[in-house]
């Protein structure tokens, strides 16, 4: 059964599906809803897929909680092309923006930011190796919206409670790598945007949640493709979207409600987080996690070895025991296990039970 063989599969993104969504997505290929086509070939106006991305609309909604004076986008670009978006829609000529900048994305979307307009750092902890959350703010009460970085995917830095902006300051979120890992209060955000590969789905499409007050800042005269406001009206249908991915989405929204819906997902994140961290902080300092323990993520885990070359090794082994991706980013060094929603417990603890073993060989 070699064609059912499945590693533990911790990449950063794209990353892990549950295997269940596959399977489903793999039974109906040939033949959607007995349509005797795939679903990426039957039309983007069809019956059957307005029934697919109305049915992933309604079930994010219903996972999320996504108060009724918002809209759901699902978009194409990527999160990167939100940066650009973002301002573009929302911040008036000759206003500024601010960003908490805690790692390598929130200092990406800064710096797009500043291509097209004025922008400014309400923190950044850079300074740091990026490895907290800040200790303090300084917001401009006048800004056109706040920016932060829910969960940092590079350095492993994760706010479990948002930063709060003036009064009438709106607040956005990049949540690419922790959309849907567990509850929040989505009125308190204005915007959030999210790349389904981390999290939620395959690459292709990019999910956008936005308050109805803030389509109403989108300036005449934008391209299309980059208008917030004609994509929302069009219920994402303006062009042809990227139906297989909003299937896809589709599948994995359906399957977190059949886990218990997000505050379960949450309880089971939680819990295969804790095994990687414990099995960190119980190596009396043989691997070394790269992010102060109250900031840490639950999506992502970059740690240390004492060794570059142990480092090379660990992965190495690591790979033959079935246990992939765990080569961490260039700009941070060392490991990185990353346990979104569709790594499963038994993995993380495959995970712990070699790093144990490899630290008694080698430490
Ligand atoms: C991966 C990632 C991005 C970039 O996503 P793309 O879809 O590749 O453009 C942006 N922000 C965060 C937090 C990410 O993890």
């Amino acid at each position: 059964m070699s064609d059912l063989k499945r590693v533990h599969n911790f990449n950063p993104g794209p990353g892990v599906l549950p295997l269940e969504v596959l399977q489903e997505a793999q039974a109906e290929l040939l033949n959607f809803k007995g349509t005797g086509m795939s679903v990426m070939e039957i039309s983007h106006r069809s019956k059957e897929f307005e029934a697919v991305i109305q049915t992933a609309e309604a079930d994010l909604r219903e996972l999320l909680g996504i108060p009724s004076n918002y809209k759901v986008m699902f978009l194409q670009g990527g999160a990167t092309l939100q940066f650009a978006m973002l301002p573009m829609n929302l911040r008036a000529a000759g206003a500024s923006a601010d960003y908490v900048v805690t790692g390598s994305w929130s200092k990406i979307a800064l710096k797009e930011s500043k291509k097209l307009g004025t922008a400014r750092a309400a923190a950044n902890t850079e300074a740091d190796g990026f490895n907290c959350l800040p200790k303090s703010l300084d917001l401009d009460p006048k800004a056109a919206y706040l920016h932060f970085t829910s969960n940092e995917t590079i350095h492993g830095v994760e706010y479990f409670s948002e930063p709060t902006p003036p009064d009438g300051v709106p607040l956005v979120c990049d949540t690419s790598s922790d959309f849907i890992s567990r509850p929040i209060d989505v009125s308190k955000y204005a915007l959030l945007y999210a790349g389904a590969q981390k999290n939620a789905g395959p690459s292709g499409v990019t999910v956008v949640i936005a308050r109805d007050d803030m389509l109403a800042r989108t300036p005449e005269n934008l391209p299309v493709m980059l208008d917030y406001k004609t994509l929302a009206e069009s219920g994402s249908l303006h062009n042809t979207p990227p139906s297989f991915a909003i299937y896809m989405v589709g599948l994995v929204f359906k399957w977190a409600k059949k886990v218990g819906g997000l505050a379960a997902v949450e309880k089971i994140n939680r819990e295969k987080a804790g095994i990687v961290y414990n099995a960190i902080d119980e190596s009396g300092g043989f691997y070394r996690g790269h992010t102060v323990p109250e900031a840490r993520s639950l999506m992502n885990i970059p740690f240390r070895l004492p060794s570059e070359e142990l480092e090379d090794t660990f992965a190495r082994e690591a790979k033959k025991n079935d246990l992939i991706g765990l080569k961490g980013h260039r700009s941070v060094g060392g490991m990185r296990a990353s346990v979104y929603n569709a790594m499963t417990i038994e993995g993380a603890k495959e995970l712990a039970k070699f790093m144990k073993e490899f630290q008694k060989k080698n430490g």
